[in-house]
């Protein structure tokens, strides 16, 4: 029998939740019609990509030589795309980033690869924040590290900074955050942000070496409050940025986004030469070359993001007024409530009898709660609200 990397095979065979909640509903939707069966459980947006995207394919498609427009480009992305991304953050944040602080990857999933695989040593030890995005322990895992999850504050879900500061040693290489965060929808505050920067610099220089802060952004233009979202990289020199656009121009599988490595960042040169050298072992040649050149030219524009705010609003509401608690949910396209009882996996199953599909919170990291993805059409949450008041009735019952 052929001798296979045990690792691959796991990671091939295991199980996740949010694929099988998503197969039930498929399955069910087969059986008893779509109509009938209230998906939550995956985050694929629900909103076109806006129209200037079409429009660019086509005028690129009509206008760029096609040896050029499908060909390879330079393994860290073209100059001029880099150029245009620079350009649209130095506006929106006052920076001043130039092209060669960017290299465009595959999505964040790419972007994140390639910060961990640039920085992980073995024995290194990378921190998040429970709950968190489950890939996150893969990519650590593959980068030769080992992911520890800091415990939620559970009230707010904002950073308990004692269990952080109990979770920091001098092994400690990076801590990843992600804001607005999957699965629960909440946005750090700039408090939050700066508190977190200062004990990162405390920390940073008493083992004296630097621990990465890396910024995982995919959901950066998704949110509802008025205060901005605070720029990272002005916060805490050592970030890295990890940014896609499968969220913010409804392009999950065009597969296109960045790390960005500021020029400010220590060592700055090794560590944008070890992200280039990590995208080359990893084998990603260059991002998507017609992505590129379409994202460079949709720069400032989202999708149509007014559908998930009023998903959120009408969901949220209607919940609370059920009984069910949940963190004030501020960005992303998803709501994190606690669970009905202890064991969410069994909360779920009760919910599949109504055909009502959530993913428990253990997937990330955070049992006893449920993650439900609202970016689905508003009919569907209109049609789902009667299935989660029965659930809750029925918990009242006993
Ligand atoms: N990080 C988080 C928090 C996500 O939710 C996702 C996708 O859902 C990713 C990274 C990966 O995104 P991409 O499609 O850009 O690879």
């Amino acid at each position: 029998m052929t001798q296979l990397s045990q690792r691959m095979v796991e990671l091939g065979t295991a199980k996740s939740e949010i694929r099988e909640a998503f197969a039930f509903a498929q399955a069910r939707a087969a059986e008893i019609g779509p109509e009938n069966v209230d998906d939550f459980s995956i985050g694929n947006p629900s909103v076109p990509a806006p129209d200037t995207v079409a429009q660019m394919v086509h005028q690129l498609v009509d206008t760029v030589d096609p040896i050029q427009l499908h060909g390879y480009t330079p393994a860290q992305g073209d100059g001029a795309v880099r150029q245009a991304l620079a350009d649209d953050l130095n506006r929106r944040y006052g920076t001043d980033y130039d092209p060669d602080c960017f290299y465009l990857t595959a999505g964040a999933a790419g972007a994140l690869c390639c910060v961990l695989s640039a920085l992980g040593c073995p024995g290194d030890v990378f921190l998040t924040f429970a709950p968190y995005f489950p890939e996150y322990k893969v990519f650590v895992e593959s980068a030769g590290g080992t992911l520890t999850a800091v415990p939620a504050n559970l009230e707010d879900f904002q950073i308990d900074f004692a269990a952080l500061e109990a979770a920091l040693s001098p092994k400690v290489k990076g801590v990843i955050i992600n804001s607005p965060n999957n699965p629960t929808g909440v946005v750090y505050s700039e408090a939050t942000i700066r508190k977190l920067a200062q004990m990162l610099t405390a920390k940073s220089q008493e083992y004296g070496h630097p621990i990465w802060l890396i910024s995982d952004e995919p959901y950066r233009e998704i949110v509802y409050q008025a205060e901005p979202l605070p720029w990272v990289p002005s916060y805490y020199t050592n970030t890295l940025v990890c940014y896609s656009y499968s969220k913010s121009l409804s392009l999950p599988g065009q597969r296109i986004g960045y790390v960005l490595v500021p020029r400010t960042a220590e060592d700055f040169d090794l560590v944008y030469a070890a992200v280039c050298g990590a995208g080359r072992a990893l084998g990603y040649v260059c991002a998507p070359s017609l992505f590129q050149l379409v994202v460079a030219n949709c720069t400032g524009q989202t999708a149509d993001i007014a559908v998930y705010r009023k998903n959120r609003d009408l969901l949220l509401t209607a919940l609370r007024e059920m009984g069910y608690t949940c963190a004030q949910p501020e960005g992303a396209f998803y709501l994190f409530p606690r669970s009905l009882e202890p064991d969410a996996k069994a909360f779920c199953r009760r919910a599949q009898k109504y055909d009502l599909v959530l993913v428990p919170g253990d997937s990330f990291g955070c049992p006893g709660h449920v993650r439900i993805s609202y970016c689905v059409p508003t009919e569907q949450i209109q049609r789902a609200l009667p299935k989660f008041r029965k659930l809750a009735e029925e918990y009242r019952q006993g």
